[in-house]
């Protein structure tokens, strides 16, 4: 969504060490999720931050502002799965209005989405991009370890009725079928929406998917489709392409190949408040210690400027760098 009233003057623009500018922040609301996808978590014994840890509304309606006074003119609010928190439609009302904030998305898993799909309209939403990584439902029960596609199904229609601008992100799994690859891509087909192919990652909660991300989709993509890649304006972390006699688009997120390093603009803050410069870093800034220790936004300010100064220049230093005890869950995380 586009403020054209606002004045961008007051804000600065946030640069890394690399040169890269920063201008986009994920804000994962929660880690809890209603469902428990395989790749990303345990069905039984998911360590869940306790709730009174993790960051309140009013808290990251001030660090919202406080990163757009550095100049992060877009945001994405995830999770966990951000409709699975309480008021988390009236505390986006409340960060879309704030100045410099261009852009306001959300990525969800569409269970409980369809039913508040008016106000986000309402809101002006500029996005919203759905999980969505089969249509069968067997299958999809397998994965999610609940029968629910219905939902995620009427949350799609919902959008795409509303036209909210609509993104299916489908994980790709060592185990995904050719078909159901054709199937998810024939979304695209017949409507207007992309549907982007993601690479797992390495961020499973420890439910037993050791074996790392997957890799050489782009490969697997052109072996079943006639690509066409889209010319995109950077910075993107997806390729898009074409594809003749379709609606919509289909992409690549090559994110365990770390192809979009060199024009990543995103930091993401945790629910338990933490800074994280980088997917593969372990937390560089405990926002929430220097909310609760009454520190100035001026210094908060200064404390995000120095550690986007010191950003890891890709995820593969920053994976070899900092070394993890346990893999954590892309839910705790916001993805
Ligand atoms: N609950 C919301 C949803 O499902 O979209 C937001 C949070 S979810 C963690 C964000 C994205 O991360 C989803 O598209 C999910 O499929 C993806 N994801 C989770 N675990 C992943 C993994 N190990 N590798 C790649 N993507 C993963």
């Amino acid at each position: 969504m586009v403020h054209p009233g606002k004045s961008l003057s007051s804000h600065q623009s946030l640069n890394d060490n690399h040169g890269r500018a920063i201008t986009y922040l994920r804000l994962a609301i929660t880690d809890r999720c209603n469902l428990r996808c395989r790749y990303c978590m345990p069905d039984q014994g998911a360590k869940f931050v306790p709730y009174k840890e993790i960051l309140r509304y009013e808290e990251m309606v001030r660090l919202v502002r406080i990163f757009a006074g550095l100049g992060i003119n877009k945001l994405r609010i995830t999770g966990g799965e951000p409709f699975a928190r309480r008021d988390c439609v009236p505390f986006m009302q409340k960060i879309i209005g704030i100045d410099g904030v261009t852009g306001l998305f959300v990525t969800t898993n569409g269970i409980v989405t369809a039913s508040h799909l008016d106000d986000l309209k309402k809101m002006g939403i500029s996005g919203v991009n759905l999980s969505l990584d089969t249509l069968d439902p067997q299958y999809f029960k397998s994965l999610t370890r609940h029968d629910l596609l219905d939902n995620v199904l009427a949350t799609m229609h919902g959008c795409l009725e509303r036209e909210i601008p609509l993104k299916i992100n489908t994980v790709v799994l060592e185990e995904t079928t050719d078909e159901n690859i054709l199937s998810i891509a024939g979304l695209a087909k017949q409507y207007p929406l992309i549907v982007r192919f993601i690479e797992k990652m390495p961020f499973s909660g420890g439910n037993g998917f050791k074996n790392g991300g997957t890799e050489k989709l782009r490969q697997r993509l052109a072996g079943l489709f006639d690509l066409n890649e889209v010319h995109s304006v950077l910075p993107t972390t997806a390729r898009i392409f074409e594809l003749p006699g379709f609606f919509g688009k289909i992409g690549i997120i090559e994110g365990h190949s770390r192809k979009f390093c060199p024009t990543c603009n995103k930091l993401r803050i945790t629910p338990l408040g933490v800074l994280k410069t980088c997917l593969y870093d372990n937390g560089v800034l405990d926002l929430k210690a220097m909310l609760h220790s009454n520190t100035d936004d001026a210094v908060i300010s200064k404390a995000i400027i120095d550690s986007v100064g010191k950003r890891y220049v890709n995820g593969l230093e920053a994976e070899e760098l900092c070394t993890r005890r346990d893999e954590p869950s892309m839910a705790s995380i916001g993805g």
